[in-house]
Protein backbone atom coordinates (compact mmCIF):
# COMPACT_ATOMS: atom_id res chain seq x y z
CA UNK A 1 0.00 0.00 0.00
CA UNK A 2 2.01 3.31 -1.37
CA UNK A 3 2.37 6.25 1.01
CA UNK A 4 0.81 9.28 -0.74
CA UNK A 5 2.26 12.70 -0.53
CA UNK A 6 -0.37 15.48 -1.86
CA UNK A 7 -0.58 17.54 1.41
CA UNK A 8 2.63 16.24 2.75
CA UNK A 9 4.53 16.04 -0.66
CA UNK A 10 7.10 19.41 0.24
CA UNK A 11 7.77 18.30 3.60
CA UNK A 12 10.72 16.64 1.89
CA UNK A 13 11.59 19.98 0.58
CA UNK A 14 14.50 22.34 1.83
CA UNK A 15 12.79 25.27 3.88
CA UNK A 16 9.33 24.10 2.65
CA UNK A 17 7.27 26.32 4.63
CA UNK A 18 8.82 29.42 2.62
CA UNK A 19 7.05 30.96 0.15
CA UNK A 20 9.83 30.26 -2.45
CA UNK A 21 9.63 26.94 -2.14
CA UNK A 22 6.27 27.20 -2.40
CA UNK A 23 5.78 28.60 -5.28
CA UNK A 24 8.44 26.90 -6.65
CA UNK A 25 6.39 23.35 -6.16
CA UNK A 26 2.88 24.86 -7.89
CA UNK A 27 2.20 26.99 -5.07
CA UNK A 28 -0.96 29.64 -5.40
CA UNK A 29 -1.47 27.82 -9.13
CA UNK A 30 -4.92 26.87 -7.66
CA UNK A 31 -5.56 30.21 -6.69
CA UNK A 32 -4.88 31.64 -9.53
CA UNK A 33 -7.03 29.12 -11.53
CA UNK A 34 -9.78 29.99 -9.11
CA UNK A 35 -9.47 34.00 -9.62
CA UNK A 36 -8.90 33.67 -13.52
CA UNK A 37 -11.80 32.32 -14.27
CA UNK A 38 -13.85 30.09 -12.05
CA UNK A 39 -16.81 31.81 -10.04
CA UNK A 40 -17.58 31.04 -6.66
CA UNK A 41 -20.34 28.61 -7.16
CA UNK A 42 -17.90 26.46 -9.45
CA UNK A 43 -15.57 25.93 -6.85
CA UNK A 44 -18.65 25.26 -4.65
CA UNK A 45 -19.70 22.37 -6.90
CA UNK A 46 -15.91 21.20 -7.90
CA UNK A 47 -15.49 20.86 -3.66
CA UNK A 48 -19.03 19.34 -3.94
CA UNK A 49 -17.90 16.36 -6.53
CA UNK A 50 -14.90 15.90 -5.16
CA UNK A 51 -16.53 14.04 -1.78
CA UNK A 52 -14.03 15.77 0.58
CA UNK A 53 -15.07 15.17 3.95
CA UNK A 54 -14.34 17.26 7.30
CA UNK A 55 -10.38 15.93 8.06
CA UNK A 56 -11.24 17.27 11.21
CA UNK A 57 -13.22 14.16 13.11
CA UNK A 58 -17.20 14.26 11.62
CA UNK A 59 -16.16 13.73 8.08
CA UNK A 60 -18.52 16.12 7.23
CA UNK A 61 -19.29 16.51 3.39
CA UNK A 62 -16.89 19.71 2.72
CA UNK A 63 -18.95 21.24 -0.50
CA UNK A 64 -22.17 21.19 1.20
CA UNK A 65 -20.61 22.64 4.30
CA UNK A 66 -19.96 25.67 2.15
CA UNK A 67 -23.10 25.57 -0.09
CA UNK A 68 -25.00 26.09 3.38
CA UNK A 69 -23.61 30.00 3.07
CA UNK A 70 -26.58 31.68 1.93
CA UNK A 71 -25.21 33.90 -0.91
CA UNK A 72 -27.37 37.80 -1.81
CA UNK A 73 -28.34 38.22 1.97
CA UNK A 74 -25.85 41.32 2.53
CA UNK A 75 -24.03 39.79 5.88
CA UNK A 76 -20.45 39.46 6.34
CA UNK A 77 -19.16 35.49 5.64
CA UNK A 78 -16.65 34.54 7.32
CA UNK A 79 -14.33 31.28 7.34
CA UNK A 80 -12.29 30.19 10.16
CA UNK A 81 -9.48 27.30 10.52
CA UNK A 82 -10.10 24.78 13.69
CA UNK A 83 -6.31 24.94 13.75
CA UNK A 84 -6.70 23.93 17.50
CA UNK A 85 -5.52 20.52 17.62
CA UNK A 86 -6.28 19.02 20.88
CA UNK A 87 -7.24 15.56 20.67
CA UNK A 88 -5.23 12.64 22.71
CA UNK A 89 -3.25 11.37 19.76
CA UNK A 90 -3.07 13.63 17.10
CA UNK A 91 -0.49 16.22 15.89
CA UNK A 92 -0.85 16.29 11.90
CA UNK A 93 -2.02 19.30 11.80
CA UNK A 94 0.55 20.76 13.54
CA UNK A 95 2.97 19.55 11.02
CA UNK A 96 0.90 20.96 8.12
CA UNK A 97 0.57 24.53 9.45
CA UNK A 98 4.64 23.94 10.82
CA UNK A 99 5.99 22.94 7.40
CA UNK A 100 3.78 23.94 4.90
CA UNK A 101 1.56 26.78 5.64
CA UNK A 102 1.38 28.52 2.41
CA UNK A 103 -0.78 25.35 1.89
CA UNK A 104 -2.84 26.07 4.48
CA UNK A 105 -3.29 29.88 3.18
CA UNK A 106 -3.52 29.00 -0.28
CA UNK A 107 -6.80 27.12 0.44
CA UNK A 108 -7.90 29.57 3.05
CA UNK A 109 -8.48 32.18 0.37
CA UNK A 110 -10.05 30.10 -2.38
CA UNK A 111 -12.11 28.56 0.45
CA UNK A 112 -13.27 32.43 1.24
CA UNK A 113 -13.86 33.32 -2.37
CA UNK A 114 -16.30 30.47 -3.15
CA UNK A 115 -18.49 31.67 0.09
CA UNK A 116 -17.48 35.42 -0.81
CA UNK A 117 -15.90 35.99 2.25
CA UNK A 118 -13.79 38.94 2.66
CA UNK A 119 -11.96 38.31 6.03
CA UNK A 120 -10.79 34.93 7.53
CA UNK A 121 -9.39 33.43 10.69
CA UNK A 122 -7.04 30.94 11.67
CA UNK A 123 -7.69 29.84 15.57
CA UNK A 124 -4.84 28.02 16.68
CA UNK A 125 -3.66 26.42 19.02
CA UNK A 126 -1.63 28.79 21.53
CA UNK A 127 1.27 26.06 22.36
CA UNK A 128 2.11 25.35 19.19
CA UNK A 129 4.66 28.46 18.81
CA UNK A 130 6.79 27.34 16.11
CA UNK A 131 3.76 26.33 13.65
CA UNK A 132 2.30 30.31 14.99
CA UNK A 133 5.74 31.80 14.15
CA UNK A 134 5.61 29.92 10.54
CA UNK A 135 2.07 31.17 9.74
CA UNK A 136 2.89 34.57 10.97
CA UNK A 137 5.55 34.75 8.43
CA UNK A 138 3.86 32.58 5.53
CA UNK A 139 0.58 35.33 6.12
CA UNK A 140 3.10 38.51 6.04
CA UNK A 141 5.17 36.97 3.35
CA UNK A 142 1.20 35.86 0.99
CA UNK A 143 0.42 39.84 2.05
CA UNK A 144 4.07 40.97 0.27
CA UNK A 145 3.39 38.65 -2.48
CA UNK A 146 -0.25 39.86 -3.65
CA UNK A 147 -2.11 36.62 -2.51
CA UNK A 148 -3.69 38.12 0.15
CA UNK A 149 -5.10 41.64 0.62
CA UNK A 150 -6.90 44.10 -1.72
CA UNK A 151 -7.18 42.88 -5.13
CA UNK A 152 -5.52 39.51 -4.88
CA UNK A 153 -3.16 39.14 -7.61
CA UNK A 154 -5.37 41.72 -9.50
CA UNK A 155 -8.66 39.86 -9.46
CA UNK A 156 -10.61 42.86 -7.64
CA UNK A 157 -11.29 40.09 -4.80
CA UNK A 158 -10.26 41.07 -1.55
CA UNK A 159 -9.26 39.23 1.36
CA UNK A 160 -7.73 39.55 4.64
CA UNK A 161 -6.66 36.79 7.12
CA UNK A 162 -6.34 37.25 11.15
CA UNK A 163 -4.17 34.73 13.09
CA UNK A 164 -5.97 34.33 16.46
CA UNK A 165 -4.14 32.07 19.26
CA UNK A 166 -6.22 30.62 21.68
CA UNK A 167 -4.91 29.50 24.73
CA UNK A 168 -4.77 25.32 24.93
CA UNK A 169 -8.65 24.55 26.23
CA UNK A 170 -9.90 21.13 24.32
CA UNK A 171 -13.17 22.10 24.16
CA UNK A 172 -12.36 25.22 21.94
CA UNK A 173 -11.76 22.44 19.03
CA UNK A 174 -15.60 22.32 19.28
CA UNK A 175 -16.40 25.08 16.79
CA UNK A 176 -19.43 26.96 18.39
CA UNK A 177 -16.85 27.00 21.61
CA UNK A 178 -14.24 28.20 19.13
CA UNK A 179 -16.11 31.37 17.57
CA UNK A 180 -17.08 32.03 21.20
CA UNK A 181 -13.41 31.98 22.28
CA UNK A 182 -12.68 34.00 19.04
CA UNK A 183 -14.79 36.30 19.96
CA UNK A 184 -13.45 36.94 23.13
CA UNK A 185 -16.16 34.89 25.70
CA UNK A 186 -15.26 32.44 27.57
CA UNK A 187 -14.86 29.29 25.38
CA UNK A 188 -18.18 27.39 26.10
CA UNK A 189 -20.40 25.23 23.08
CA UNK A 190 -23.19 27.36 21.87
CA UNK A 191 -26.89 25.99 21.67
CA UNK A 192 -27.82 24.71 18.18
CA UNK A 193 -29.69 25.65 15.97
CA UNK A 194 -28.59 28.04 14.78
CA UNK A 195 -25.86 26.48 13.24
CA UNK A 196 -22.51 28.35 12.64
CA UNK A 197 -23.89 28.75 8.65
CA UNK A 198 -26.59 30.62 9.52
CA UNK A 199 -25.66 32.16 12.96
CA UNK A 200 -21.83 32.18 13.38
CA UNK A 201 -18.79 34.53 14.05
CA UNK A 202 -20.04 37.26 14.81
CA UNK A 203 -23.77 36.48 14.04
CA UNK A 204 -22.59 35.98 10.70
CA UNK A 205 -23.00 32.91 8.31
CA UNK A 206 -19.61 31.63 9.09
CA UNK A 207 -17.65 28.07 7.38
CA UNK A 208 -15.52 26.38 10.05
CA UNK A 209 -12.94 24.04 8.62
CA UNK A 210 -10.18 21.64 9.67
CA UNK A 211 -6.43 22.24 8.86
CA UNK A 212 -6.23 19.27 6.39
CA UNK A 213 -9.39 19.97 5.23
CA UNK A 214 -8.49 23.27 3.84
CA UNK A 215 -5.23 22.25 2.78
CA UNK A 216 -6.43 19.99 0.24
CA UNK A 217 -8.21 22.14 -1.84
CA UNK A 218 -5.88 23.71 -3.53
CA UNK A 219 -5.01 20.24 -4.95
CA UNK A 220 -7.94 19.40 -5.98
CA UNK A 221 -8.37 22.21 -7.72
CA UNK A 222 -5.47 21.75 -9.80
CA UNK A 223 -5.28 18.19 -9.80
CA UNK A 224 -8.75 17.90 -10.45
CA UNK A 225 -11.83 15.75 -9.05
CA UNK A 226 -10.74 12.59 -10.49
CA UNK A 227 -7.35 12.54 -9.05
CA UNK A 228 -8.64 12.92 -5.93
CA UNK A 229 -10.94 9.85 -5.94
CA UNK A 230 -9.05 7.57 -7.51
CA UNK A 231 -7.81 7.27 -3.83
CA UNK A 232 -9.36 6.35 -1.22
CA UNK A 233 -12.94 4.84 -1.48
CA UNK A 234 -16.89 5.83 -3.13
CA UNK A 235 -17.81 7.67 0.38
CA UNK A 236 -14.64 8.63 1.40
CA UNK A 237 -12.92 9.33 -1.34
CA UNK A 238 -8.86 11.03 -1.34
CA UNK A 239 -5.67 10.79 0.87
CA UNK A 240 -5.78 11.46 4.81
CA UNK A 241 -2.48 12.29 7.21
CA UNK A 242 -2.98 9.51 9.87
CA UNK A 243 -1.06 10.39 13.22
CA UNK A 244 0.31 6.84 14.17
CA UNK A 245 1.65 7.11 17.75
CA UNK A 246 2.37 4.62 20.59
CA UNK A 247 3.86 1.46 20.96
CA UNK A 248 5.07 1.05 16.74
CA UNK A 249 8.52 1.27 15.73
CA UNK A 250 8.20 4.16 13.51
CA UNK A 251 5.60 6.79 14.76
CA UNK A 252 4.86 9.62 12.67
CA UNK A 253 2.65 11.07 10.60
CA UNK A 254 1.50 8.82 7.28
CA UNK A 255 -0.09 10.39 4.31
CA UNK A 256 -2.18 7.09 3.04
CA UNK A 257 -5.41 6.20 0.81
CA UNK A 258 -8.73 6.53 3.14
CA UNK A 259 -9.61 2.92 3.41
CA UNK A 260 -6.50 1.19 4.14
CA UNK A 261 -6.50 -1.36 6.70
CA UNK A 262 -5.26 -0.64 10.15
CA UNK A 263 -3.31 -3.69 9.30
CA UNK A 264 -1.34 -1.72 6.91
CA UNK A 265 -0.56 0.98 8.73
CA UNK A 266 0.50 -0.33 11.77
CA UNK A 267 2.68 -3.14 10.58
CA UNK A 268 3.27 -1.99 7.07
CA UNK A 269 3.98 1.54 7.43
CA UNK A 270 4.98 1.82 11.00
CA UNK A 271 7.28 -0.96 11.57
CA UNK A 272 4.61 -3.09 13.45
CA UNK A 273 4.92 -3.44 17.72
CA UNK A 274 8.43 -3.25 18.97
CA UNK A 275 10.50 -6.39 19.96
CA UNK A 276 7.88 -8.33 18.37
CA UNK A 277 5.77 -8.10 21.09
CA UNK A 278 1.90 -8.76 20.55
CA UNK A 279 -0.37 -5.77 19.79
CA UNK A 280 -3.60 -5.27 22.60
CA UNK A 281 -5.75 -2.39 22.03
CA UNK A 282 -5.79 0.44 19.45
CA UNK A 283 -7.71 3.69 19.32
CA UNK A 284 -8.37 4.41 15.35
CA UNK A 285 -9.41 8.25 15.87
CA UNK A 286 -7.61 9.60 19.47
CA UNK A 287 -8.54 8.96 22.84
CA UNK A 288 -12.18 10.19 22.09
CA UNK A 289 -12.83 7.35 20.25
CA UNK A 290 -13.56 3.36 21.92
CA UNK A 291 -10.69 1.39 21.28
CA UNK A 292 -10.06 -1.27 19.20
CA UNK A 293 -7.99 -5.00 19.62
CA UNK A 294 -6.17 -6.94 17.28
CA UNK A 295 -9.61 -8.95 15.66
CA UNK A 296 -10.31 -5.34 14.41
CA UNK A 297 -7.07 -5.08 12.60
CA UNK A 298 -8.54 -5.88 8.96
CA UNK A 299 -11.02 -2.79 9.40
CA UNK A 300 -10.60 -0.58 6.76
CA UNK A 301 -9.62 3.08 8.15
CA UNK A 302 -12.43 5.48 6.44
CA UNK A 303 -15.38 6.56 7.73
CA UNK A 304 -17.48 3.99 7.35
CA UNK A 305 -15.42 0.81 7.87
CA UNK A 306 -14.69 2.25 11.33
CA UNK A 307 -17.78 3.53 12.25
CA UNK A 308 -19.59 -0.31 11.11
CA UNK A 309 -17.00 -2.24 13.54
CA UNK A 310 -18.16 0.23 16.77
CA UNK A 311 -15.74 3.17 16.72
CA UNK A 312 -14.86 6.22 14.53
CA UNK A 313 -12.40 7.41 12.59
CA UNK A 314 -12.23 10.33 14.06
CA UNK A 315 -8.81 12.80 13.19
CA UNK A 316 -7.58 9.36 12.09
CA UNK A 317 -4.90 9.17 15.75
CA UNK A 318 -4.27 5.82 15.67
CA UNK A 319 -2.84 4.92 18.93
CA UNK A 320 -0.86 1.42 19.51
CA UNK A 321 -0.98 -0.29 22.91
CA UNK A 322 1.11 -3.48 22.98
CA UNK A 323 0.71 -6.22 25.64
CA UNK A 324 2.22 -4.19 28.50
CA UNK A 325 -0.19 -1.92 28.50
CA UNK A 326 -2.55 -2.21 31.72
CA UNK A 327 -5.44 -0.85 29.98
CA UNK A 328 -7.36 0.36 33.59
CA UNK A 329 -4.80 3.10 34.00
CA UNK A 330 -4.60 4.05 30.13
CA UNK A 331 -8.36 4.67 30.48
CA UNK A 332 -7.72 6.29 33.79
CA UNK A 333 -5.00 8.82 32.24
CA UNK A 334 -7.42 9.60 29.21
CA UNK A 335 -10.06 10.09 32.48
CA UNK A 336 -8.31 12.23 34.22
CA UNK A 337 -7.60 14.09 30.81
CA UNK A 338 -11.45 14.95 29.60
CA UNK A 339 -12.42 15.23 33.38
CA UNK A 340 -9.94 18.15 32.96
CA UNK A 341 -11.24 19.61 29.81
CA UNK A 342 -14.55 19.40 30.70
CA UNK A 343 -15.60 23.07 30.10
CA UNK A 344 -18.30 22.73 32.89
CA UNK A 345 -21.27 23.56 31.28
CA UNK A 346 -23.30 21.06 31.86
CA UNK A 347 -23.89 18.71 34.73
CA UNK A 348 -23.38 15.24 32.79
CA UNK A 349 -19.89 15.63 31.32
CA UNK A 350 -18.67 17.85 34.31
CA UNK A 351 -19.66 16.01 37.26
CA UNK A 352 -19.94 12.47 35.46
CA UNK A 353 -15.97 12.77 34.17
CA UNK A 354 -15.19 13.77 37.68
CA UNK A 355 -17.01 10.39 39.52
CA UNK A 356 -15.42 8.16 36.91
CA UNK A 357 -12.08 9.51 37.50
CA UNK A 358 -12.40 8.60 41.32
CA UNK A 359 -13.99 4.99 40.25
CA UNK A 360 -10.99 3.87 38.06
CA UNK A 361 -8.38 5.67 40.50
CA UNK A 362 -9.63 3.09 43.36
CA UNK A 363 -10.05 0.01 40.71
CA UNK A 364 -6.20 0.91 39.57
CA UNK A 365 -5.17 1.46 43.41
CA UNK A 366 -6.38 -1.99 44.43
CA UNK A 367 -9.43 -0.44 45.94
CA UNK A 368 -12.17 -1.12 43.60
CA UNK A 369 -14.92 -3.84 44.02
CA UNK A 370 -16.41 -5.39 40.61
CA UNK A 371 -19.32 -3.57 40.83
CA UNK A 372 -17.40 -0.48 40.14
CA UNK A 373 -17.50 -1.56 36.47
CA UNK A 374 -21.47 -1.64 36.85
CA UNK A 375 -21.06 2.55 38.17
CA UNK A 376 -18.99 3.06 35.15
CA UNK A 377 -21.25 1.26 33.02
CA UNK A 378 -23.84 3.37 34.40
CA UNK A 379 -22.79 6.92 34.51
CA UNK A 380 -21.31 6.54 31.32
CA UNK A 381 -25.00 5.66 30.19
CA UNK A 382 -25.92 9.19 31.52
CA UNK A 383 -23.42 11.18 30.16
CA UNK A 384 -23.36 9.96 26.55
CA UNK A 385 -26.32 11.31 25.14
CA UNK A 386 -27.72 13.33 27.39
CA UNK A 387 -24.49 16.04 27.37
CA UNK A 388 -24.61 19.34 25.70
CA UNK A 389 -21.62 18.81 23.26
CA UNK A 390 -19.65 16.07 21.93
CA UNK A 391 -17.01 16.28 24.70
CA UNK A 392 -19.45 14.29 27.09
CA UNK A 393 -19.91 11.64 24.73
CA UNK A 394 -16.03 11.50 23.86
CA UNK A 395 -15.09 11.24 27.15
CA UNK A 396 -17.28 7.68 27.36
CA UNK A 397 -15.64 6.05 24.28
CA UNK A 398 -12.44 4.84 26.17
CA UNK A 399 -14.35 3.25 29.10
CA UNK A 400 -16.76 1.46 27.62
CA UNK A 401 -15.12 -0.28 24.90
CA UNK A 402 -12.25 -1.23 27.55
CA UNK A 403 -15.15 -2.94 29.58
CA UNK A 404 -16.16 -4.66 26.37
CA UNK A 405 -12.85 -6.06 25.79
CA UNK A 406 -10.82 -6.44 28.96
CA UNK A 407 -13.40 -6.59 31.51
CA UNK A 408 -11.27 -10.00 32.75
CA UNK A 409 -8.48 -7.16 33.51
CA UNK A 410 -10.57 -5.04 35.28
CA UNK A 411 -11.47 -8.06 37.59
CA UNK A 412 -7.56 -8.91 37.70
CA UNK A 413 -7.27 -5.51 39.48
CA UNK A 414 -9.84 -5.93 42.07
CA UNK A 415 -9.02 -9.60 42.72
CA UNK A 416 -5.19 -8.79 42.60
CA UNK A 417 -6.21 -5.78 44.67
CA UNK A 418 -3.95 -3.62 42.66
CA UNK A 419 -2.44 -3.56 39.50
CA UNK A 420 -1.33 -6.45 37.61
CA UNK A 421 1.03 -5.39 35.64
CA UNK A 422 3.97 -5.05 38.32
CA UNK A 423 6.48 -2.28 36.64
CA UNK A 424 6.96 0.78 38.24
CA UNK A 425 5.00 4.06 37.50
CA UNK A 426 5.61 7.77 37.02
CA UNK A 427 2.54 9.35 38.89
CA UNK A 428 -0.78 10.95 36.19
CA UNK A 429 -0.18 14.28 35.60
CA UNK A 430 -3.35 15.79 36.13
CA UNK A 431 -5.06 15.14 39.04
FE1 LIG B 1 -18.90 21.47 28.57
FE2 LIG B 1 -18.68 18.80 28.79
FE3 LIG B 1 -21.06 19.89 28.69
FE4 LIG B 1 -19.48 19.92 26.50
S1 LIG B 1 -20.35 18.10 27.47
S2 LIG B 1 -20.70 21.59 27.29
S3 LIG B 1 -17.45 20.14 27.51
S4 LIG B 1 -19.52 20.23 30.32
Amino acid sequence: MPVVKALTGRWDEQEPWSLATYERTDGYQALRKVLGGMAPDEVIQLVKDSGLRGRGGAGFPTGMKWGFIPQGDGKEHYVVVNADEGEPGACKDALLMMNDPHQLIEGLVIASYAIRCGHAFIYLRGELVLAGRRLEKAIADAYAAGYLGKNVLGSGYDCEVTLFRGAGAYICGEETALLDSLEGYRGQPRLRPPFPAIHGLYGAPTVVNNVETIGSVPHIVLRGVDWFRSMGTEKSPGPKVFSVSGHVNKPGNYEVPLGITARELIYDIAGGIPGGRALKAWFPGGGSTPMFTEAHLDTMLDYEGVAAAGSALGSASVIVMDDTTCIVRSVLRLEKFYAHESCGKCTPCREGTYWMVQVLERIENGTGTEADLKTLLDTCDNIAGRSFCALGDFATGSVVSSITHFRDEYIAHVEQAGCPFHVERVPLGIS
